[in-house]
């Protein structure tokens, strides 16, 4: 009886082991610093940036100046079995919950203990699906590719389209996203942001663990594995610090405490270890690896430091025009670019509309005018002859060379 009762205990803690889903992200962010040496150059810089942000030494910088950003999204649905060519639905559901969970909007925020509750905080990071991809045509900021590779996102083919993978966009101005097979209890990765950009930068994420319905299999069918990744993707650590140093290692957030290592499931509050007593681990913590259900939040650190990512490695997304229908609220006049340019421009403006804008040539004869009507605007110039332009509109000028 004892034996069976054994033989059954190990058969649970087994299946337990296999359910319980892991990030590979540490372990794939070192495998890339091995194989490209440029990536590796700009992982030390960021390892300084991180280092520099936890001794409080960027406070001012991490806090100045952001308003908020809109990520254009591109999510690859790359599939080898029909069943996991997933619905555009399902990758609604799941931009819809990155809004809400970097937006501080989640409704569970009162299953945060009391002590914790209110270091959570809204990082004013928005998620769109693109609709201009990088050859400037409209777009569903959805692909649909299917492969015969298994487990492509475990074997790292997911970025080169002659091995059965898909090419990212543009990587500086989209958040690729792979949704597609990976190995075991693998759930997903991103590679972290260095100041040099990997070509594997993006997310890579298993169908059983992104978005809401569909493919989404419970414990992971709240979309919150993509929320821990996309805290990656703007240079998040887990809050245990790196895998193999313990209690010796940081995430380079001070308000999160030191913890032992990583947190299945749903831990009962308080869960110690790391002498951190008397509130022990921040399991619910996103960047853990507690189930869906019980991952709720990011700290002000956290998002200080990813606002700070986004205005370090990442601010091409501040450029990107991936996204047509959001205006930049951080603009206060308005920006035309590129600029020089062969042609077409884009005029993108702040919250005001300018009533007219006009274009003037060097002898100061006007060449066009134009009164805008959205926040972005694209205009074609490639009639005009090449050379130097002034564009005017009341309160602001900036010249524009068209080559
Ligand atoms: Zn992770």
């Amino acid at each position: 009886m004892k034996k069976l009762l054994f033989t059954c205990f190990l058969a649970l803690l087994v299946s337990t082991i296999l359910a319980q889903g892991s990030c590979l992200t540490t372990e794939q962010t070192l495998l890339e610093m091995e194989r490209d040496a440029t990536f590796a150059g700009g992982m030390e810089a960021f390892q300084v940036l991180s280092e520099a942000f936890e001794h409080g030494t960027l406070d001012d910088a991490s806090r100045e100046g952001f308003k908020e950003v809109t990520i254009p999204v591109v999510v690859h649905v790359l599939y080898r079995l029909e069943e996991n060519n997933i619905s555009y639905d399902q990758i609604l559901s799941q931009i819809e919950v990155l809004n809400r969970d970097f937006n501080w909007q989640q409704s569970d925020k009162d299953l945060i203990p009391e002590v914790w509750r209110d270091l959570g905080a809204a990082a004013k990071i928005k998620f769109k699906l693109a609709d201009r991809d990088p050859d400037g045509n409209f777009t569903n900021g959805v692909t649909r590719t299917q492969t015969d590779v298994e487990n492509i996102g475990t074997e790292e083919l997911y970025y080169l389209a002659h091995r059965g993978g898909v090419a990212p966009w543009t990587q500086p101005f989209y958040m690729n996203i792979w949704v597609c097979e990976l190995k075991g209890n693998s759930l997903g990765f991103a590679i972290l942001p260095g100041s040099t950009m990997s070509k594997r930068d993006g997310v890579v994420i298993s169908p059983r663990a992104f978005g809401t319905m569909g493919t989404a299999k419970p414990p992971y069918n709240l979309g919150r594995t993509m929320v821990h990744e996309a805290g990656h993707y703007f240079g998040l650590r887990h809050v245990w610090g790196s895998d193999n140093e313990k209690c010796g290692s940081t995430d380079y957030i001070d308000d999160t405490p030191k913890q032992k290592a990583e947190n299945y499931g749903c831990k009962t509050f308080p869960s110690i270890s790391c002498n951190n007593g008397p509130n022990g681990d921040m399991f619910m913590n996103f960047m853990d690896y507690s189930n869906d259900v019980c991952a709720l939040l990011f700290t002000k650190r956290q998002v200080e430091f990813m606002q700070l990512v986004l205005k370090t490695n990442r601010r091409a997304m501040f450029y990107s025009n991936g996204v047509t229908s959001v205006a930049d609220p951080n603009l206060n006049e308005w920006k035309i670019y590129p600029n020089p340019s062969t042609g077409v421009v884009h005029l993108e403006f702040g919250d005001t509309l300018p009533g007219k804008m006009e274009l003037f040539n060097v002898m100061g004869e006007m060449v066009g005018q134009w009164i805008p009507a959205n926040n972005i605007e694209r205009w074609d110039l490639s009639s005009l002859p090449k050379g130097v332009y002034y564009l005017r509109s009341l309160g602001h000028h900036q010249s524009l060379i068209l080559r």
